[in-house]
């Protein structure tokens, strides 16, 4: 395999999230940055396009008009009988097409400076002397630090890791679903529906878009089974008719089946955040979904994906400064911990809460709203899952029965 003379400070494999931002703060840095991505932008990618308060705060960019589809104010969380109608003042989110996201994030990166190669995949990682090899479909490219930001089945991350397994990720079912103005007259324009328990263990979702809605379920992949029975489950039972009938009591008898999802469906993982996964080793940074950073509760991994790269850059440009590269990815792995994995490891506890004991959890949860406010609050940044969690005694004796069954924002429904 040729080796391309050159050698980079840095090579980025992936160009989503992760790898645009750590592109991004790299090149500001001075860094002389390469980002080999396997697909050509605008490339589709299986999401919801939810983008949390928190994640646009941490991205700090400007969009263009037209990037914004769609406020979230609203929530509106429904477990078996119990259901909530959350308003708010202030966006927790907003929702975006992940095509033209992603490549206004990576539109950023090359205006900062960075060197962006689209169509190159690359096939293998390897530790020469002082530098890094990465080889691809064409040649090999040599830099002093890879970061390894090409999502969940990263093939950087397997010189750290086995890849992830059953219990480590979530497997989601998703479509994107043009919309009739009669199919949206009972659906949140201003926020996002969401189900526990269908699927078993996981969640379905509803993310409004620009004449188009993003549906989907997705729950741990051990022991998900029949991901599009699910989501036709989940669809019947949710405030989106099927194309051609009516919501509420004029709703045909017809519903939702799989032949009316046939060629929209796309499957895919999201990593389950909260473990301690190597993230670092001898030049190689991990960052995003590569790195297992997905919040374990919602499936958010936006925020977590730009977080990790702009860590990822700012390790890099220490270890770049000061020589001493072993340094800079121990303190990487610890800023991953302190500032991504820690929380993530209570969202896990929360959500194993949520499969271990369905009726207590739905109970304790959809009695108080102030539990989903406070989930809200997570997702603007304000509060942390520990915090949340560990108000939950003080909550118990404060608030049993706090919010009267049947009231706008609280109680079972029907
Ligand atoms: C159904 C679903 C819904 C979701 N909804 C939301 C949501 O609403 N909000 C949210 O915050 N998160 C959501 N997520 C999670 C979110 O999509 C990911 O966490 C996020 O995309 C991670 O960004 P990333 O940059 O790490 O990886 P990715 O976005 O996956 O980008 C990786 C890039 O690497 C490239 N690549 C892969 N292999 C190679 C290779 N060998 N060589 C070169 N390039 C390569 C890929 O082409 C890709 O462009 C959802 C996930 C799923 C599955």
């Amino acid at each position: 395999m040729r080796v391309d003379r050159k050698t980079w400070d840095l090579i980025i494999v992936g160009a989503g999230p992760a790898g645009a931002t750590a592109a991004r703060h790299a090149a500001r840095f001075g860094i002389e940055t390469l980002v080999l991505e396997r697909a050509r932008f605008p490339r589709a990618k299986v999401c919801a396009g939810g983008v949390t308060a928190a994640a646009l705060r941490e991205i700090g960019l400007p969009f263009p008009p037209g990037l914004v589809e769609r406020e979230g104010r609203r929530l509106r969380p429904r477990w078996g009988d119990f259901h909530l109608d959350l308003m708010t003042k202030d966006p927790y989110a907003v929702m975006v097409s992940r095509p033209r996201f992603d490549q206004h994030l990576l539109w950023a990166a090359r205006q900062a400076g960075a060197e962006v190669r689209e169509g190159v995949a690359v096939t293998g990682i390897a530790l020469e002397g002082d530098r890094v090899v990465a080889v691809t479909s064409e040649k090999a490219h040599a830099a002093r630090f890879v970061i390894g930001a090409d999502g969940v089945r990263s093939r950087v991350a397997r010189a750290l890791r086995p890849d992830l397994g059953p219990a480590e990720t979530g497997l989601c079912l998703a479509a994107d679903l043009p919309t009739t103005p009669v199919q949206r007259r009972g659906l949140l324009e201003e926020g996002i529906e969401v189900r526990y328990g269908i699927p078993p263990r996981g969640y379905g979702w509803i993310f409004p878009k620009e004449g188009a809605v993003s549906v989907g379920v997705g729950a741990v992949r051990r022991g998900f089974r029949r991901p599009g029975i699910e989501l036709v489950r989940f669809l019947n039972g949710s405030s989106l008719p099927p194309p051609g009938e009516a919501p509420g009591p004029e709703k045909g008898e017809k519903g939702w089946n799989l032949d009316l999802l046939r060629g929209r469906l796309r499957a895919c993982l999201v990593p389950l955040g909260g473990l301690r996964r190597p993230v670092a080793r001898d030049r190689v940074l991990l960052a995003g979904d590569a790195a297992g950073f997905a919040d374990p509760f919602t499936g958010e991994g936006i925020r977590w994906a730009c977080l990790s790269g702009r860590l990822a850059a700012e390790a890099v440009a220490r270890g770049l400064r000061s020589g001493r590269p072993d340094r800079e990815t121990t303190a990487y792995t610890e800023a991953c911990r302190a500032e991504i994995d820690r929380d993530l490891a209570w969202a896990r506890w929360l959500t194993r809460m949520f499969a271990l004991a369905p009726p207590l959890a739905s109970a304790f949860f959809f009695r108080r709203a102030e539990l989903f406010e406070g989930l809200l609050d997570i997702l603007r940044g304000r509060l942390t899952y520990r915090a949340l969690v560990l108000s939950f005694p003080a909550r118990l004796v404060r608030g049993r029965g706090s919010v009267p069954a049947g009231l706008p924002w609280g109680g079972r429904s029907g």
